[in-house]
């Protein structure tokens, strides 16, 4: 296939064993959602640009070099494939006053888009689930975020992954800090790169999330916003580590850890295992209360977190999670004009009694059908040629286990299979 026909390079096919795969995990997200009391909310993949400047902040990977822009050709607007979804959900609430009648828990689940350089765990469409709730402030919220991780990595059957948090506190402290912050970089302007150097004076908390290892040392030695937090956000934080050690989740406290994005406050933490090498993060999130307001709504307290699919499935099977592989309950054979217009009514007629039925197409001999039979994984074949139709019946044979074909009639086809398949007599 000609090369500029082929898929965009981090961005993936996901083929049907992969995809089955994240059925399964889907469906196990959608139970554990639903067990916190969440529900689901779809936003769009394009959004104004400037939601995603305003939200996240200009100074940042993501606007100032990830985002996947372009102008509207019909009206000049700028548009951009939505980089993460934290500002979309809560545009879409402010949008339609969702929060008109008290607090509201939201979850989606999709593809973002980033301009990154492609590598193991970081793709170009990747994909997260997302988790929001609007409205609450107090630190049992952020707690029970972070515990409801816990809860899906068990049900997952995942190790290992450990918990940092840290917090942010609130713009006073930031801005204290900030200035602390400055003067020790500058004193050490000579060591940064050149991204820290145009962050210097723009937003110097984000140095400290640079992934440059040369800055590192550096880094380990600048002042921590923890000495500058103020009784209440102290008070905050400790509320939710009180919270993580009486529900048994260990937690530990890494005072540099900050999160990519401007719009955290307080509570900032992130799930990180050591399996999965660079791209050791699977979920991050903390306590957004600025952002409702920054989009033009009034002052509404928030916390989330994302995490990413591609990494936490790359995680599951690493911890050895045995995929299963779906198939059709029944493979149906047949031959001849008679026996085709039969197959059609007993596939029905199984389908009703809810078997999964792959039905033959495209003719071909028995014995290639059964060929076919074999491959699909079916556990049972049913088989109608011209004697079965002659006698009102058809055959089946059993195809992972030895035993004879045995003939039965039309109308007891699926009560026989039920028996074959479940044991039952239904
Ligand atoms: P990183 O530091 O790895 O770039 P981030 O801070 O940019 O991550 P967030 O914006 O917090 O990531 O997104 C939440 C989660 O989404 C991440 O922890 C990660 O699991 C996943 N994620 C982010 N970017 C990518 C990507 N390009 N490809 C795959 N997964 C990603
Ligand atoms: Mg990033």
């Amino acid at each position: 296939m000609p090369q500029n026909l082929q898929a965009i390079r981090g961005m993936n096919d996901i083929l049907p064993d992969d995809a089955e795969l994240w059925e399964q995990f889907e469906s196990l997200i959608r139970d554990w959602l639903r067990a916190y009391g969440y529900r689901p909310i779809r936003m769009p993949l394009v959004e104004p640009t400037p939601l995603f400047t305003r939200a996240i902040g200009e100074v940042t990977d993501i606007v100032e070099k990830e985002m996947y822009s372009f102008t509207d050709s019909l009206n000049g607007d700028s548009l951009t494939l939505r980089p993460e979804g934290t500002a979309s959900c809560v545009r879409a609430a402010l949008q339609h006053n969702l929060l008109y009648d008290g607090p509201k828990k939201l979850w989606y689940m999709g593809p973002m888009f980033r301009h990154e350089r492609p590598q193991k765990g970081r793709y170009r469409q990747f994909h997260q689930v997302g988790v929001e709730a609007l409205g609450l402030a107090g630190p049992d919220i952020d707690a029970e975020q972070i515990i409801m991780c816990a809860r899906l990595w068990d049900d997952m059957g995942l190790q290992g992954i450990e918990l940092q948090i840290n917090s942010l506190g609130q713009p006073d402290e930031r801005a204290q800090h900030r200035q602390a912050l400055i003067t020790y970089l500058e004193q050490h302007q000579s060591s940064l790169d050149s991204e820290a150097l145009s962050r210097l004076h723009t937003n110097p908390l984000r140095i400290l999330d640079t992934k440059n290892p040369a800055l590192q040392d550096l880094i380990e030695q600048a002042p921590t916003l923890l000495g500058y937090l103020g009784e209440a956000s102290l008070k905050h934080y400790e509320g939710v580590q009180a919270l993580l050690k009486n529900a048994g989740v260990h937690a530990r406290l890494n005072p540099r850890l900050v999160r990519g994005l401007d719009y955290y406050h307080h509570t900032v933490f992130e799930w990180v295992t050591r399996q999965l090498g660079a791209q050791g993060t699977v979920c991050a999130g903390g306590r957004y209360d600025g952002l409702v307001e920054q989009l033009g709504g009034k002052p509404v307290p928030a916390c989330g977190f994302a995490m990413g699919i591609e990494r936490l499935l790359a995680l599951w099977l690493e911890q050895g999670y045995q995929r299963e592989k779906s198939v059709p309950d029944v493979y149906l054979l047949h031959q001849g004009n008679a026996a085709l217009v039969e197959a059609f009514k007993v596939a029905e007629l199984l389908r009703d009694a809810a078997f999964s039925v792959h039905m033959h197409c495209g003719g071909g001999s028995f014995k290639s059908q059964m060929k076919r039979a074999d491959g699909s994984g079916a556990q049972v074949a049913v088989i109608i040629g011209d004697d079965e139709i002659a006698a009102g019946e058809v055959s089946i044979k059993k195809l992972r286990e030895a035993g004879d074909q045995r003939r039965v009639a039309f109308d007891l086809v699926a009560i026989t299979l039920g028996e074959l398949l479940l044991g039952s007599e239904t």
